[in-house]
């Protein structure tokens, strides 16, 4: 469980404001850097505006006091990058990542040539917003490490290292988690569990609802541990997300097994879990975006809930953090 600083340094931090802010930046509404008047058309890959994106978020988790590394990788011969930004513990077991992808696409978009026939989505020039997806999971992962930040200025000292990633080529297949992983095992790296966000803001309205997926294809301890680590963000929740109603959906009937960045490290043996809106669940009626890949997945969009998509992200700090041993 969360200890009440915790609690309180998350509930101080990670708020619909905050959340607002970073969605608005780099889902085109606000510039994306102050004094510079770029709005961010989209964070496509094949999109320009994603490399600018991509030294934003550096830049900014840089300024948090955090060491940042891009991590490079290549795809359709383009060099793209992820972004690592690591708290390190000086002989700590191991680590906790905080993650989300950074890139977009409105590949379910319908488009139409200057004469109105319909055409192609063209991934390097058509807008894609991606506010919820996963321009909300982004904002989050930096609004944890703003928690962070203010937790260590405050002289509180964490177990376990810390890392933030943000991953790219997400909606190509998982290519910057799939290659993010596999050096990370190259590495010998330890990693205790993966808290991805994706999707965290579609709220349509009703009895607000947290997903909570760590089912996956990959057989052997894997499956037990991402259960558990599913079962700490379950905790949590009550602390800091009081009204929502919790889904756990494991095994490898979970609708989003292998479908976002939790699978690239599944495949390697270390636990993870997705958490989203109520998006991949067909039991119910979903409350989640109806924008899905569409252009119109802005953070104007009536179906975009900052303050849904706190709740979320404050459950998921909360339960890294104290996995962190904070
Ligand atoms: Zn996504």
């Amino acid at each position: 469980m969360p200890s009440p600083e915790t609690v309180a340094a998350v509930r101080a931090a990670i708020t619909p404001a905050a959340m607002r802010g970073h969605v608005a930046r780099i889902s085109g509404i606000d510039p994306l850097v102050e004094g510079d008047p770029l709005k961010v058309r989209s964070r496509d890959a094949a999109s320009p505006d994603n490399a600018l994106v991509v030294s934003a978020l550096a830049r900014r988790l840089h300024d948090l006091g955090l060491t940042v590394r891009r991590h490079e990788f290549s795809w359709r011969g383009r060099r793209l990058s992820n972004v690592e930004a690591e708290f390190p513990v000086a002989a700590a077991d191991s680590a906790v990542l905080i993650t989300a992808h950074l890139d977009s696409t409105a590949a379910r978009g319908e488009f139409f040539d200057s004469s109105g026939r319909p055409r192609p989505y063209d991934p390097a020039l058509d807008p894609a917003p991606g506010a919820d997806d996963d321009g909300s999971g982004t904002a989050a992962v930096l609004a944890t490490a703003e928690c962070l930040s203010a937790m260590i200025a405050e002289g509180r000292a964490p177990a376990r290292t810390i890392r933030f990633v943000l991953f790219n080529a997400e909606e190509q297949g998982l290519v910057g988690s799939k290659a993010y992983a596999r050096a990370a095992a190259a590495a010998g790296d330890r990693i205790v569990g993966v808290l991805q966000m994706d999707m965290i803001a579609g709220f349509q309205g009703g009895t607000p609802t947290m997903e909570i997926h760590t089912g996956s294809s990959v057989p052997g301890p894997v499956v037990g541990a991402s259960d558990a680590l599913g079962g700490l963000v379950a905790q949590a929740a009550p602390a800091v997300a009081a009204d929502f109603s919790l889904q756990a959906l494991a095994g490898s009937g979970d609708p989003a097994a292998g479908r976002s960045d939790h699978a690239s490290f599944h495949e390697r043996g270390w636990a993870a879990a997705a958490v989203c809106e109520n998006f991949f669940d067909d039991t119910a009626p979903a409350t989640g975006t109806r924008q899905y890949h569409m252009p119109g997945d802005t953070l104007l969009d009536e179906d975009h809930d900052t303050d849904y998509a706190a709740a979320i992200a404050r459950t998921v700090a909360a339960a890294a953090l104290t996995l962190a041993g904070l």
